[in-house]
């Protein structure tokens, strides 16, 4: 079903009033997590006004450690939906099993499947019934071919509105997160037929390797980006690192209009 056999057509996705693989740029920023009234509108409000589409805020938080912050739960999701009002911004979170599911379609606009829960394969069954656009991350060891097959469990499930995201992949390098595979862009995109948009972020782990590799993803044909942004990145409690300030945002949000303007 995500072949482009099944379907010459781009397909896109309509996540509130944003089109995702349209000719927009669609711009998905905000914190990695979710951790208080103030900082959340604050970030929303500047993405907004930088020109962003989507806010992304994570409340059910998957950690490496179980004794790092976890999110806030139901009330990340209530200051979402909040943040949404008072901007305009369509929002998108992560869900991670059955109970978070069952909150965040109350309060969210897209559903996100983390890279760890890629070959999750109940939970792309329950974002497949969700009735949810859905952003599917790239595991963090996944082929195309496996990537692509979990998009094919939701799409088997009746839901057609997946965004493929890539978010690098591990490799040996270990002075970056993750190692970007930009390559995965154009050949998913001739592959199937879904919008597939670039996380930066994520694949760096480096704020100083955002944008370059933000405008790379834009110049390879992405149909959008995923950036983590913080008010104030050294007291970000999820993702300092690789957060752009405000004043970075701003100006990467510019240079990508730039580039797209070029493509
Ligand atoms: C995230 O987007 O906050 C996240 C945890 O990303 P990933 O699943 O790609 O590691
Ligand atoms: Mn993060």
């Amino acid at each position: 079903l995500v072949s482009r056999e099944a379907r010459e057509e781009n397909t896109v996705v309509q996540v509130g009033h944003v089109a995702i693989g349209g000719s927009q740029l669609a711009v998905i920023a905000g914190p990695c997590a979710v951790e208080s009234r103030d900082q959340l509108l604050a970030a929303a409000h500047m993405v907004q006004q930088a020109g962003a589409a989507i806010l992304r805020g994570g409340a059910f938080k998957p950690r490496t450690s179980p004794y790092s912050f976890q999110g806030l739960g139901e009330k990340g999701l209530k200051l979402l939906a909040e943040a949404a009002r008072q901007t305009g911004l369509a929002t998108v979170t992560e869900v991670v099993d059955e109970h978070s599911l069952e909150l965040a379609v109350e309060y969210v606009d897209m559903l996100q499947v983390g890279a760890r829960n890629m070959q999750n394969f109940r939970l792309l069954q329950m974002v497949g019934r969700s009735g949810k656009p859905v952003l599917l991350k790239r595991g963090l060891s996944a082929t195309v071919e496996e990537w692509l097959m979990a998009a094919e469990y939701i799409m088997s499930e009746g839901n057609g509105q997946i965004v493929l995201c890539e978010r690098g992949i591990r490799t040996f390098e270990h002075s970056t997160r993750n190692t970007l595979d930009l390559s995965a862009v154009p050949l998913v995109k001739s592959l199937s037929h879904l919008p597939v948009i670039v996380d930066p972020s994520h694949a760096t782990g480096d704020r100083r390797l955002v944008g370059p590799m933000a405008r790379a993803a834009v110049a390879a044909g992405a149909d959008g980006l995923l950036i983590e942004v913080h008010p104030e990145p050294t007291q970000a409690l999820c993702d300092g690192p690789q957060s752009l300030t405000p004043s970075q945002f701003v100006s990467l949000m510019e240079e990508l209009r730039a580039v797209a303007a070029a493509v």
